[in-house]
């Protein structure tokens, strides 16, 4: 006998439930209710569906580590009694988000799944009911009782990936998102066809805990041909600056002059984390590998790997709210925490 799944839909805003304002001709968000009344499908589904609506529904352009503390409170809140958790979110900066989740919720046994869409539900050509009834489906996929899924995830057009391995690739296609180090957990064909191999394995003896620190005090530079010392000077002598996202080119490479170098070393001696990840949508940073990142290697820079710049971002947030010593940090940000690097 197969059991309903519990799922709770948790709506955070985004273009999913947004209206034409038929003055200015913007999007907004609106009511949920309205917006469960466009899906009448849903009451077809075998599971048991519970909403939850923030306040205010918000455009993902102004989330904020606090939003993502009152999603994760959700959630924490209904974990025993739902199999599964659905969160409707803008796609501009779910990959944000959903990387965030990943790392506050340690030892989770139960899907998380993120979802959005490029057009609101109430257009005809709309490509949110796939993607919010396929997601429901799959937070609901249960094997012996308990569930397939077992981590942060993202679901857009047809594909499942782990949320911190996403990144937006598109803002005008259905296919909006893409996991370019990492291969789909899901793919929805006629058959939901589960890729089993890279599913997230869970201790499910381990108790789940919610990390609710996150610490936002940090800066994100892509470096680029041209950038000059007094900008970066700038950046970096900002009063409380924690740690740095240093987006370089290729495998890790930067430029070799001695302001970069020595500005970068003076920053680390400050007691500022530097993490090196790639500019380039897919493969990793290799520090070493050329003469232009031998020395960001040598003078303690963090390896972000092949971590997307958004899971970075949120492994930084989530790491420096846990006060670890130097040595630690380096060591734990290098180390695979919930799939979301190699
Ligand atoms: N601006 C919207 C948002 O991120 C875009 C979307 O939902 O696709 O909230």
């Amino acid at each position: 006998m197969t059991t309903k799944a519990n799922i709770l839909l948790i709506y955070t805003g985004g273009t999913i439930g947004m209206i034409k304002n038929f003055e200015t001709g913007a999007l907004k968000a609106f009511n949920f209710d309205e917006l469960l009344q466009n899906i009448p499908e849903i009451k077809l589904l075998e599971n048991n569906i519970d909403t939850v609506s923030f306040e205010r529904p918000i455009d993902s352009s102004n989330m904020k580590p606090e939003f993502w503390l009152q999603i994760a409170r959700i959630v924490e809140r209904n974990y025993e009694e739902y199999d599964g958790f659905v969160v409707l979110h803008g796609s501009d900066t779910m990959s944000y988000s959903a990387s965030a989740l990943s790392f506050m919720f340690e030892n989770l046994t139960k899907p998380i799944i993120f979802t959005g869409s490029q057009l609101p539900i109430g257009d005809l050509r709309t490509d949110a009911k796939e993607n919010l009834i396929t997601s429901i489906q799959i937070a609901g996929l249960q094997r012996h009782g308990t569930p397939v899924i077992n981590e942060v995830c993202l679901y857009f057009e047809y594909k499942l990936y782990r949320a911190n391995r996403t990144t937006k690739v598109n803002a005008e296609h259905f296919e909006a998102f893409d996991s370019p180090n990492y291969p789909p957990l899901v793919e929805s064909g006629v058959h939901l066809s589960v890729n089993h191999e890279a599913l997230w394995k869970p201790n499910r003896r381990r108790q789940m805990k919610l990390h609710t620190g996150i610490n936002d005090q940090i800066a994100l530079v892509k470096i680029f041909p041209g950038i000059n010392q007094s900008l970066m000077e700038h950046i970096l002598s900002y009063e409380g600056l924690k740690g740095v996202i240093l987006e370089t080119y290729g495998s890790g490479n930067a430029p070799t002059e001695d302001w970069f170098i020595n500005l970068l070393k003076q920053t680390i001696n400050k007691g500022i984390y530097i993490v090196n990840v790639t500019q380039c949508i897919g493969g990793s940073i290799n520090m070493g590998q050329y003469e232009t990142s031998s020395q960001l290697k040598k003078i303690g820079v963090v390896s972000g790997r092949d971590l997307t710049t958004e899971a970075a971002v949120a492994k930084l947030m989530y790491l420096l709210a846990q006060d670890l010593s130097p040595k630690v940090f380096k060591t734990i940000f290098e180390t695979s925490l919930r799939g979301e690097m190699l």
